[in-house]
């Protein structure tokens, strides 16, 4: 079997400085190598010629490349494989001098059957275009986005709990309150907070506080719909926005999730243990501002530890006399 002769294309293949191009024969025997790949490769064509491709790039996957060969070889049409899937085919030096974590070329290749003179496809050509511009690009994108997702999630979650925390709750319950004056909805809040948790903490330690506090979140969190707001408030005392509620069914959530705490004890290790919450609750309405109903949510709340703990309290309208 003769060699291909490159005749029209050879010298413009040859001199092709932004794309690497080579030919393989079914042996993986290196037949073309243009200038592109003696630039970045810093082998000659007459060093490489006539010999292996994998005696010069040991760290080719073999078995792969000779299966890529013989698909091209027998299918007789062209495939693609991009740096997302194999970052490259033969690991030549980084372009990007001035990226110091990115030490090879990231490489797209097309490979194509190359015919003799009778038609028959004789060999495998082999196209390398350097897109470590854009890999890396893309790549300081993917970072930045991560970074900016877990700022964004560690600016609005508490990270014990995993609730959104206080600041979050300010600006939701901001957007909550103006979506429900809008609506002409109603909206309950709900101060929520651990009864005696100072004693759970000195029996059994801070760090036993620390895994009742992240179970009594998952039990509050477990009862309430998607679009409910709970956050951690501060300590042991937790906040819940209600959209679209009124007085009465604010005051049912808030029995079933001071039930779902108390029915079951928390289990810690070795350790039940029995926890109660008390809650105090508010109504939104036009006249009120939000710091008045954070306030009488708070009064609630004191009035249902004054009244003997693990309850529910309302704030209750004072009548117009
Ligand atoms: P009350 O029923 O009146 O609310 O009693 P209490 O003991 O729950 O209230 P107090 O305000 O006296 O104590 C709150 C305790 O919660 C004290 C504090 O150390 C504990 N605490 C606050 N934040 C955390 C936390 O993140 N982890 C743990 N383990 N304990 C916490
Ligand atoms: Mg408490
Ligand atoms: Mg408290």
């Amino acid at each position: 079997m003769g060699e291909p002769q490159f005749t029209e294309f050879s010298k413009l293949l040859q001199e092709l400085s932004s794309i690497g191009f080579i030919i393989l024969d079914r042996r993986m025997n290196v037949i073309f190598w243009n200038r592109f790949m003696e630039l970045h490769s810093r082998i000659k064509s007459e060093e490489i010629i006539h010999r292996k491709l994998t005696g010069f790039f040991p760290d080719v996957n073999e078995a792969w490349l000779n299966k890529k060969i013989k698909t091209t070889l027998v299918l007789n049409n062209q495939a693609v494989t991009s740096w997302e899937q194999r970052p490259y085919l033969l690991k030549l030096p980084s372009t990007q001098s001035s990226i110091d974590d990115v030490d090879f070329m990231y490489q797209n290749c097309s490979y194509f059957p190359v015919k003799n003179s009778d038609n028959v496809t004789i060999a495998v050509g082999v196209a390398i275009y350097d897109v470590t511009e854009i890999a890396v690009a893309q790549k300081l994108l993917e970072n930045v986005t991560e970074q900016a997702l877990d700022l964004q999630e560690i600016s609005t979650h508490d990270h014990l709990t995993g609730l959104f925390n206080r600041k979050f709750f300010a600006d939701q319950l901001v957007q909550d309150a103006s979506r429900c004056r809008r609506l002409n909805w109603g909206l309950g809040l709900a101060m929520i907070d651990a009864d005696k948790f100072k004693f759970i903490n000195d029996t059994y330690g801070h760090q036993v506080g620390d895994e009742v506090l992240k179970e009594l979140a998952v039990r509050l969190q477990g009862t309430l719909r998607t679009f409910d707001s709970l956050c951690r408030y501060g300590g042991e005392e937790f906040v819940l926005i209600l959209p679209n509620v009124d007085q009465q069914q604010t005051r049912l959530i808030c029995e079933r999730l001071r039930k779902s705490v108390s029915n079951t004890p928390i289990l810690c290790g070795e350790h039940e243990i029995n926890m109660t919450v008390s809650i105090g609750t508010s109504c939104f309405d036009k006249e009120k501002s939000l710091e008045d109903i954070i306030a009488e949510a708070d009064g609630a709340l004191y009035l249902a530890k004054n009244n003997g703990r693990n309850r529910v309290e309302q704030h209750q309208e004072k009548e117009n006399t």
